[in-house]
């Protein structure tokens, strides 16, 4: 590294060698379940017959056009589910999981949560607290809930209570969101959905995979019946500039589809202009690239304890998504990170964030990103709201190189 391209200062580089030295095991993990995505994708490509017509611009109602089913097809051999629904058309990762909710739930029907109150934004969607017009709620869906116990962990005793009611839905969140229980990896989904298949068997096991893509070896399409995720995250690799995936079985994939267009069009319309190359290269790309988010939040998180902070992940846990948090200690320490991050991006490097009061938080945050696709957060980006436990919650980056400078630079910023 060039001594003065970046502010880094001598403490934090040594930090960063012996941060290198520590993550060796789990640099080299990671590098195993990559080397097995990536050729799984490669394969995926091949098995679709990818060719360049895929690429090709569709219009109007988008009939017949060949690259949209083809990209269905690598997701469904990817997530190991029966059917795949990939769209651009899909506006935010909060958007893909509604219509899948929307999609299989009808008046009348439970859902349970079973990892405690759901992301922040899906809580007007079901119709959590504030009433919100057009919710689940508002439709006749009733909702309930399962708390994570003390420690974060999944209560299955809780769940096997619940599904006496049998539920039409038992929802998982693999992710975190902004707290700091411990993300679920694939061991505690599969128990979820054993212990729901064998009590429960008509109930639909549904998980929120943002984030948990190509982290694991296993894709849970083996264990749940329905999964969603957003382009901006993981599987697009950083180049798809938007869109979500719904994937599993495939009568509720349909059902789903219907809910994007219309009951009877389904998946066959919908025209994708010209972003199919993108939404394609991208979705090759993403077990790389999240491979290099996934190394740098190890890194980020040894570089952190050797300062002195406490990580959660710790660097040596066990993952299941590419979330890492940093317990800063105080306001002005998250401010100087953020700063920090913001000024080792590729883009608006000389912006300098703020803390403001964001609509939906009861407190200031502060936001690092500088990114190529507005709102990615598989590109480097770092969020914290300025109040206990005064933690950064950061993710993303598309190379480690980068990712792991950025780290370091703004560790430095903290330390004054
Ligand atoms: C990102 C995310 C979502 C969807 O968020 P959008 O900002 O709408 O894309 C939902 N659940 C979890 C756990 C997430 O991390």
């Amino acid at each position: 590294m060039k001594e003065k391209w970046f502010d880094i200062s001598p403490r934090l580089r040594a930090i960063g060698e012996e941060a290198m030295e520590m993550i060796r095991p789990q640099l080299a993990e990671i590098e195993r379940i990559t080397q097995y995505q990536q050729l799984k994708m490669l394969k995926a490509f091949q098995h679709a017959n990818v060719s360049e017509s895929c690429f090709a611009p569709s219009t109007g109602y988008g009939y017949g056009d060949r690259g949209r089913e083809v990209l269905d097809r690598i997701y469904a051999e990817m997530l190991d589910t029966e059917d795949a629904l990939v769209r651009q058309h899909f506006a935010s990762g909060t958007h893909t999981l509604t219509v899948a909710l929307f999609g299989v739930l009808r008046p009348g029907d439970t859902m349970l949560c079973v990892t405690g109150t759901p992301y922040d934004t899906l809580h007007g969607v079901i119709g959590l607290g504030k009433e919100s017009s057009g919710s689940l709620k508002e439709f006749g869906i009733r909702y309930e809930q399962v708390d994570l116990r003390k420690d974060g962990t999944v209560d299955l005793e809780g769940i096997r209570q619940a599904l006496g009611g049998k539920p039409k839905m038992v929802y998982i969140q693999r992710s975190r969101g902004y707290s700091l229980r411990p993300t679920l990896t694939n061991r505690e989904i599969r128990e979820i959905a054993e212990l729901t298949h064998s009590l429960s068997p008509d109930t639909i096991v549904m998980l929120d995979n943002c984030y948990g893509e190509y982290v694991e070896m296993e894709a849970p399409g083996k264990w749940v019946d329905l999964m969603a995720g957003s382009l901006i995250k993981n599987p697009g690799g950083g180049i798809a500039p938007t869109g979500g995936y719904i994937a599993g079985r495939h009568d509720l994939v349909e059902a789903c589809s219907y809910r994007l267009t219309t009951p009877g069009t389904g998946k066959e319309i919908g025209c994708t202009l010209g972003l199919n190359r993108e939404m394609f290269l991208g979705t090759y790309l993403a077990p790389m690239v999240t491979a290099e988010a996934l190394k740098t939040a190890v890194f980020a998180a040894a570089a952190a304890q050797l300062s002195g902070f406490e990580a959660s992940p710790r660097f040596d846990e066990p993952r299941g998504d590419i979330i890492q948090a940093i317990l800063l200690g105080n306001e002005e320490r998250l401010i100087r990170f953020c700063q920090g991050i913001q000024a080792a991006s590729p883009i608006d490097s000389f912006v300098v964030p703020e803390p403001w009061d964001m609509p939906g938080y009861d407190s200031k945050v502060i936001m690092a990103a500088g990114a190529f696709t507005l709102g990615s957060s598989i590109e480097l980006s770092a969020d914290a709201p300025l109040r206990e436990p005064f933690a950064v919650w950061m993710q993303g980056s598309l190379s480690f190189v980068t990712g792991k400078t950025a780290m370091l630079q703004a560790l430095s910023r903290v330390e004054g």
